[in-house]
């Protein structure tokens, strides 16, 4: 853990008390150094080992961004599997816990798409889904993103190495160029760099060395 307290962000209220009843109390190094840039609105390359508490960052950072009272997709994030989606989906309901009528819905493969599209026509805050789901639910037009605010790819280096870039560079046109762009990753390479130069406007870089 790092020194530094969520109280001292400046948080609303309610999302503190959702943290906190949690049990997070302190930022891990991670959550210390890409959020405040996150709560500011930059661009931020974040690269930490597993379990070092990344979604808790990004997911912190874009619950503080909804509008509640526009049920439009405000947030995306993009990972490379269905089991991340699944983990990532439900630690941000944890984080959003007491808050009322939040919709945070998966779109990934290997389920029907009929309900996914009824779900995003009662409307929806937050998707987090796959490349290829997501990219069908664009291309049908059951996903817009026109009020888009914060897209988020996560494990970008395993999207990566599972060959989803053309997917997610199709993903991300149907974004809106006036976005904040988080980017994470567990290892920080040549191909992250310029993903992150193809998709982030200057990108604050976080980096947490592990040590042996
Ligand atoms: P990563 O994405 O970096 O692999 P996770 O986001 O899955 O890591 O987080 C790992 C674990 O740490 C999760 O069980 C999460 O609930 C917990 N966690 C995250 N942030 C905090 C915190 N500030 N205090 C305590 N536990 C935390
Ligand atoms: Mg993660």
């Amino acid at each position: 853990m790092s020194t530094a307290k969520f109280s001292s962000l400046a948080l609303k209220p309610a999302l503190l008390e959702n943290i906190e009843s949690l049990g997070y109390t302190h930022l891990t190094p991670i959550q210390a150094e890409s959020l405040p840039h996150i709560l500011e609105g930059r661009d931020v390359i974040a690269q930490a080992k597993t379990g070092s508490g990344k979604t808790a960052a990004f997911g912190i950072g874009l619950l503080s961004k909804l509008d509640l009272n526009s049920f439009r997709v405000q947030a995306m994030v993009v990972c490379p599997t269905r089991e991340l989606a699944d983990q990532v989906c439900k630690e941000i309901r944890r984080l959003a816990r007491f808050t009322q009528n939040i919709k945070v819905l998966t779109l990934c493969g290997g389920v029907p798409f009929g309900p996914q599209r009824a779900s995003l026509e009662h409307g929806v805050h937050v998707v987090v889904g796959t490349p290829g789901r997501l990219q069908e639910h664009l291309g049908k037009r059951s996903l817009r993103l026109s009020n888009l605010k914060v897209l988020v790819l996560d494990e970008a280096d395993r999207m990566l190495d599972m060959g989803f870039e053309e997917a997610i560079t199709d993903v991300i046109s149907y974004a809106p160029t006036h976005r904040q762009t988080l980017l994470f990753s567990a290892t920080y390479t040549d191909p992250i760099r310029e993903i992150s130069q193809k998709f982030q406007f200057k990108p604050v870089s976080v980096s947490i060395e592990t040590s042996h």
